[in-house]
C-alpha cells in the first residue's frame, strides 16, 4: 500500500473538475480505494475523496460512526444521494486539501445514499449527523466543490478534517 500525495489548494484544478463515474470494478480500483483509506487515516480525515488524490472518479472513503461502537471505514462508489431531510444542521467543517481553514458549514441532518462497494456491489444506506456531513461534504467534492464555497464566515482554527 502507497500512501498518496494530497491536493490542496482551492483553486487547484483538479479539486474543481467535475469527476467521471467508475466502470472498471478491477485490481486498479481496489489499490486505489486501499491506498485512499490508508491516506485518510494517517492524515487523521474523516473522508476523502478521489479528486483529493489527483484522481479525476467518482470515489470516496469514509469513516463512519466515528469513535462510536460501530466506527468503520468504507468507500462509496457512484454514489447518488436519494433523499434528505427537511431537517438541516450548521457545524464546523475542514478539509485535508485546505489546511488551516475551518467554517461553519449547513448540511442536512440525515441522508439517503446508493453507492457501489469496491467490488461493485450497489447497496443503499441511510446515515445520520457527522455521518450524513462527512457523505454531502465527500459527495461535493465529487462535483468539483469545496466546502468553503457554502460558508459565510471561515475561521482559522477548528479540529473537524475531512
Ligand atoms: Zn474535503
Amino acid at each position: 500500500m502507497a500512501k498518496l500525495k494530497i491536493q490542496t489548494g482551492e483553486n487547484n484544478a483538479i479539486l474543481r473538475t467535475e469527476c467521471v463515474p467508475v466502470v472498471k470494478f478491477d485490481k486498479d480500483l481496489k489499490k486505489l480505494v486501499k491506498d485512499m483509506k490508508k491516506t485518510m487515516l494517517s492524515a487523521e480525515g474523516l473522508g476523502l475523496a478521489a479528486p483529493q488524490v489527483g484522481v479525476n472518479m467518482r470515489v470516496f472513503v469514509l469513516i463512519l460512526d466515528y469513535k462510536g461502537e460501530s466506527e468503520r471505514v468504507i468507500e462509496m462508489l457512484n454514489p447518488v444521494i436519494l433523499s434528505h431531510s427537511d431537517e438541516v444542521e450548521v457545524a464546523e467543517e475542514g478539509c485535508l486539501s485546505l489546511p488551516g481553514l475551518y467554517g461553519k458549514v449547513e448540511r442536512f441532518l440525515s441522508v439517503v445514499v446508493e453507492f457501489s462497494d469496491v467490488s461493485g456491489t450497489r447497496q443503499v444506506l441511510e446515515v445520520f449527523g457527522l455521518d450524513a456531513r462527512e457523505v454531502q461534504h465527500e459527495n461535493d467534492h465529487l462535483d468539483g466543490k469545496l466546502f468553503v464555497d457554502r460558508v459565510k464566515k471561515r475561521e482559522k482554527s477548528g479540529d473537524m478534517v475531512m
